[in-house]
């Protein structure tokens, strides 16, 4: 399904923000000066969210759909190779010819500028990780199960994945716990998806990315004779180029 299937979250569970409030509304008398205190009356500038320093981008005129990055995104973190525990899914349209504009759906995380999923996460567990670039990342030890980050990520289908075995969230976390061969991962190192990718399909770049409706604009095609000769398009969408201006809105966009 295109990401451009926005979802709403309204009136779907309630956030850590809210929860916080709730907690200090019963407590209130017991708390007073303390943590859900506060948290009451903090504004909503406090939960802000600092910027990813890595996305993962995806140039769908390249890639072959041949699920490569997917398995070995499971094999890393799960230890199996299932296509529904990839935290990446790079998904093959086989109504599309290879190369047209609608033969591979892109549906990485985006890393959100305003993370729906950390707001809605009731323990803290989806935050942003200043240990690994403020990539946002499921602390395991935190996550209940409750599924809210799940329901609150604007993407269709949802960016954070239900583990069934471990009942609990995840998501991509750029390999941080989860070196490939001898190389770090994380930001800044080596991701499995992007190591194992036949067609050099996948990128780790730094700073956020133009988007679109169908996911990053981005063209990895660096040598367009080659790609002119197979038919396929080398102007589209120009080199990958970061937003050098205002963030994204929340949407995710
Ligand atoms: S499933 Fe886990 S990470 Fe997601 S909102 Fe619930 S506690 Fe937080
Ligand atoms: S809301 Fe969805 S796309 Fe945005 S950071 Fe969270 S999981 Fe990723």
């Amino acid at each position: 399904m295109a990401d451009n299937d926005i979802k709403t979250t309204e009136g779907q569970g309630y956030s850590r923000r809210q929860f916080l409030i709730g907690a200090g509304g019963v407590g209130i008398g017991a708390l007073a000066g303390g943590f859900m205190v506060k948290s009451f009356f903090l504004p909503d500038s406090v939960f802000a969210v600092p910027a990813s320093e890595g996305y993962l981008v995806v140039d769908t005129h390249k890639c072959a759909g041949c699920a490569s990055c997917m398995l070995a995104c499971s094999l890393v973190h799960s230890g199996e190779t299932s296509l529904s525990l990839s935290r990446i899914q790079v998904i093959n349209n086989v109504f599309a010819a290879y190369g047209e504009e609608d033969s591979v759906v892109q549906e990485q995380c985006r890393q959100c500028p305003h993370p729906y999923c950390a707001e809605a996460c009731p323990t803290g567990a989806m935050h942003a990780d200043p240990d690994n670039g403020n990539v946002r990342t499921v602390d395991q030890a935190k996550c209940i199960g409750c599924e809210r980050c799940i329901e609150a990520c604007p993407f269709t289908p949802s960016r954070v994945q239900w583990d069934p075995k471990k009942r609990k969230a995840q998501k991509c976390d750029l390999c941080k716990d989860t070196p490939y061969m001898t190389e770090e991962g994380g930001v800044g190192g080596q991701q499995a998806c992007v190591a194992v990718c036949p067609t050099r399909a996948i990128s780790f770049v730094s700073d956020i990315p133009a988007q679109t409706d169908t996911g990053y604009q981005v063209n990895l095609r660096d040598d367009n004779v080659a790609w002119a000769l197979l038919g396929l398009p080398t102007e589209d969408d120009g080199s990958y180029a970061p937003v050098a201006t205002a963030a994204p809105a929340p949407t995710g966009h």
